[in-house]
């Protein structure tokens, strides 16, 4: 039986790689690729932004830049998430660059014992709190870094933070304090390729954090990264549409092929609705499997054969993810990362 299917536009994640990057002239675009492309596609998206040109990819874990490397991606590659497990030895071997984050991190990529140097980037929390050396012992993790460098273990290429979005001016402290750790982290000789610290919402709004490099996500899949403002307003084209085919149609509901266990809204607000043959159907009930909606007077003869979208770039009058991200009370990334693998993917535009 047919279910939902999620059609992902690469023609629109390609418009928005550009039109992201002439926002960031000076700086390389890294596109971040975790949780499958967020949710699009990893190998699929990863191909369309070597089309673009990108020049590297944020993959997350390492395991999955060494299955790009497998697949044979050849640019840069970014991974910044280490548990206890990984294999940092397998990580430097595929040439991929460590985001770190810990004294245990750094620790260990220096006695990964690995034929190739590992590089680091070495991250400081500049107030979000979601990893990266405190400011209180930076200057130390930086030293500690020097020594392993020098005694050749490790190569550090790069000082990074992430910004926690939560409004401009915060931001912009985060940016000053980054600029001060990395002045402060010269003066005890590191040496620095690369800096980098904004993602979307920086290319978008930040320019003073733009660095040598930004890390793009969620709005190269045409999501805004702001509540105030739509990837419409952006000028981004939303790159996801959801569909479903309907199970059942009578007495003036009807029943379609998704449902919370396809990682949709298990409830949304009153005003959710979905688009059956172009006409507006109010979303009355989520279950596992399937949703009720609620079917116009207006509406024509229902059936197996209509189409029901459920989130899209509007084009077709239906809500965007956006928009479920304001029924559900969440972000657009949690509506499109969160489709399961029950949802049939496919892809055009490429
Ligand atoms: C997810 C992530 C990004 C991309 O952020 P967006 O807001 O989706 O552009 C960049 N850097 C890091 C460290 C991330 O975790």
């Amino acid at each position: 039986m047919s279910r939902a299917t999620a059609h992902v536009d690469l023609g629109a994640i390609s418009h928005n790689i550009q039109a992201l990057g002439a926002l960031a002239p000076r700086s390389q675009f890294m596109l971040a690729v975790k949780s499958n492309a967020y949710g699009h596609g990893l190998h699929e998206v990863v191909r369309t932004g070597l089309d673009a040109g990108v020049s590297s990819f944020g993959v997350l874990e390492s395991t999955a830049g060494i299955e790009l490397r497998k697949a044979g991606v050849d640019v840069p590659l970014f991974a910044w998430m280490h548990g206890q497990d990984t294999d940092f030895a397998a990580a430097a071997e595929e040439r991929i660059d460590l985001g770190v984050q810990t004294f245990w991190q750094l620790e260990a990529i220096a006695a990964s014992g690995a034929r190739v140097v590992p590089r680091v980037h070495l991250k400081i929390d500049t107030g979000l709190h979601r990893g990266g050396a405190d400011q209180p012992r930076w200057a130390e993790f930086v030293t500690e870094a020097l020594r392993l460098q020098a005694l050749g273990r490790l190569e550090v290429v790069a000082a990074w933070s992430h910004l926690s979005d939560t409004s401009h001016s915060a931001d912009l402290e985060s940016t000053a304090l980054f600029g001060a750790a990395v002045e402060e982290a010269k003066a005890l000789g590191a040496e620095f390729e690369l800096l980098h610290l904004g993602a979307s919402a920086a290319v978008i709004d930040l320019p003073e954090a733009h660095f040598d490099l930004v890390r793009v996500g969620i709005a190269a899949y045409g999501i805004s990264p702001f509540g105030d403002r739509s990837a419409a307003d952006l000028g981004l084209r939303p790159a996801m549409r959801l569909s479903a085919p309907v199970l059942d149609a009578r007495h003036g509901l009807a029943s379609i092929a998704v449902g919370y266990g396809d990682g949709i809204q298990s409830d949304p607000d009153a005003g959710a609705y979905v688009i059956i043959d172009g006409f507006v159907a109010p979303v009355i009930e989520v279950g596992v499997d399937e949703t009720v909606v609620a079917l116009p007077e207006s509406a024509g003869q229902v059936g197996a054969d209509s189409v029901c979208i459920v989130f899209g770039d509007g084009a077709h009058g239906e809500a965007t993810a956006e928009q479920w991200a304001v029924w559900g009370e969440t972000v657009g990334d949690e509506i499109v990362t969160g489709l399961t693998g029950r949802v049939r993917r496919d892809f055009s535009g490429a």
